[in-house]
């Protein structure tokens, strides 16, 4: 297979030829180095190279799925059904692509693939040892997923900061990769943080040195900086990061504070990181294809309407629980030419005036009792005063529950979740559910197809009879209810395959109150916003125009 753009034209062998861009952190997380990775690959992959991403995760979970989002933001879920690091949604949006449980490596996939290896004796007659063992494993992993891809570049992306005792082992295997690669197959990233403090308003270097320092020390010498700050650094800042760090001055970036995410990307273009990285990892001339992001932004930084709508949830504090909903309006509000902002509404303390003016209400993802009796409210205030409705997964089977209680008169219809034996389990667990003990990767994950009825709102949306969207759920629409509920209004206009279940609900004699078992919000991209999503926005901006 030709190297694109390649322009010498030299045939190199096949893993020779793949390039790897490794992306530590240094000084404290939440610097965006996700972002950063995730721009990068889209720079490259705009320049019709085939790139791929990798996530690392230095903890010992198997997956992110058993995580609470407090700790660690959203789960991600994928087509295969991998529950994820909410950063591999930003590979999703930002290279437009799918992605497979096998780009997400943790300390625990690691070592229970070697610990499993060491009992089928595959080590027989050697000490089991974090180097080589877990190094290789390391390796062969990330090797695996650059041969799955056919990857021109992989850009892999190390979690945690460089110093954590964790990390060590990822650190030290991308140090051998080097090694056996050759240093025009890999490079170095390093992102870090540059703090003003203020009293004396001067941009400070000196973590980042100390953190470059740390590295060495690990034997990994950064090729390239990406420098955050609040304030685009001065050409004298990244002179003495360039000489302290021995870095090219044209390879310490700076990434100030963005209006966007998706700016990020245009912003270290214009500083002509992918001329320097394609001069550095020996790719030839490479041109960044980015009118279409480009566009894209101008359409996020620059809306005609604006819209507010309420997501009424119980991670509300934590804004990273419910990441992938606010890309996806962003998306399907770009598309409309609506600039959204949310209104984060607690669903455990909600009062009705909590959702006073909103443009629209959208219930997301839950799990637990905790503070379903006000999302609850929330829908019964959105059903009846006719403000447009997005029901999603928890708020799905929550709006089944409203309006089993409030339409159809079913007192005490509830979910089994909440209650071990309601009056009416108009919610109940999937049959195949029933036998789980082994709580981690064991709900209905992932891509299914949903059958969507002809001449629904669900179909004007999708334009499709069959349509696949990405799942995670234990609990499901008990089919004894059904015919009830849909002669009361509440029709289930998408269901699965066999008809058994209900994945899709809307109600006619509203504006728009739609919901889905499934969670759309995984697969909006920017440019190619979801249906439901382009739907409540669409709903709403009719509305506000009519006023
Ligand atoms: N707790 C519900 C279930 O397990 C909803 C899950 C969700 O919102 N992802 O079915």
């Amino acid at each position: 297979m030709a190297y694109p753009r390649m322009r010498s034209g030299a045939t190199i062998p096949q893993e020779k030829r793949m390039k790897f861009i490794f992306v530590t952190g240094g000084v404290l997380s939440g610097l965006g180095k996700g972002i950063a990775s995730a721009s990068i690959a889209l720079l490259l992959k705009s320049c019709g190279l085939r790139v791929t991403s990798i996530k690392i995760d230095p903890y010992l979970n198997c997956d992110a799925g058993t995580m609470s989002p407090y700790q660690h933001g959203e789960v991600f879920v994928l087509d295969d059904g991998s529950e994820v690091d909410m950063d591999l949604g930003n590979y999703e949006r930002f290279l437009g692509a799918s992605l497979s449980g096998a780009h997400n490596l943790t300390t625990g996939t690691i070592y229970r693939k070697v610990i499993e290896r060491e009992r089928r004796g595959d080590y027989l007659g050697a000490t089991v040892q974090i180097i080589p063992h877990i190094t290789d494993q390391i390796k062969a992993d990330i090797k695996a997923v650059a041969q799955a891809n056919a990857a021109d570049v992989v850009v892999v992306e190390l979690g945690g900061t460089v110093g954590d005792i964790e990390s060590m082992p990822f650190l030290e295997a991308v140090r051998q990769m080097r090694r056996e690669l050759g240093a025009s197959n890999c490079l170095f990233v390093h992102a870090t943080l540059v703090p003003v403090v203020s009293v004396v308003g001067e941009p400070k270097t000196k973590p980042t040195q100390h953190s470059v320092k740390e590295l060495r020390a690990i034997g990994i010498q950064p090729d390239l900086i990406v420098a955050r700050s609040q304030q685009t650094l001065s050409e004298e800042t990244r002179r003495k990061i360039s000489l302290f760090c021995d870095v090219d001055l044209g390879a310490v970036l700076s990434a100030p504070d963005a209006r966007t995410i998706y700016e990020v990307p245009l912003i270290l273009e214009s500083q002509g990181v992918t001329d320097w990285i394609a001069q550095r990892l020996q790719l030839g001339a490479l041109s960044p294809q980015l009118q279409g992001w480009r566009s894209f932004v101008q359409q996020v930084l620059e809306p005609s309407d604006h819209l507010e709508i309420a997501i009424v949830g119980k991670y509300t504090s934590l804004a990273d629980s419910y990441v992938s909903y606010e890309e996806a309006l962003s998306h399907a509000g770009a598309a409309l030419g609506a600039g959204v902002s949310i209104r984060w509404v607690e669903a455990e303390t909600f009062e009705e005036q909590a959702i006073n003016g909103v443009d629209g209400v959208i219930v997301p993802v839950g799990f637990g009792p905790r503070g379903s009796e006000g999302k609850i409210q929330a829908i019964r205030c959105a059903r009846e005063k006719k403000v447009p409705y997005l029901g999603i997964c928890y708020g799905f089977q929550l709006a089944v529950i409203e309006f089993a209680r409030h339409v159809l008169g079913l007192k005490g219809a509830n979910s089994t979740e909440f209650e071990p034996n309601p009056a009416h389990p108009v919610i109940d667990l999937l049959p195949e559910q029933r036998d789980v003990k082994q709580l981690g990767g064991s709900m209905r994950l992932g891509s299914h197809p949903v059958a969507v009825a002809s001449g629904t709102r669900a179909h004007q949306l999708y334009q499709q009879a069959v349509i696949h969207e990405r799942h995670r759920h234990r609990f499901e629409v008990n089919p004894d209810y059904v015919e009830r509920l849909e002669s009361a209004g509440l029709h289930f206009t998408g269901r699965s395959q066999d008809g058994r279940r209900m994945e899709i609900a809307e109600y006619g004699d509203h504006p728009f109150f739609m919901a889905a078992q499934f969670h759309p919000e995984f697969l909006s991209r920017p440019n190619q916003p979801r249906p439901l999503f382009t739907g409540l926005i669409g709903a709403c901006l009719k509305l506000q125009s009519e006023r």
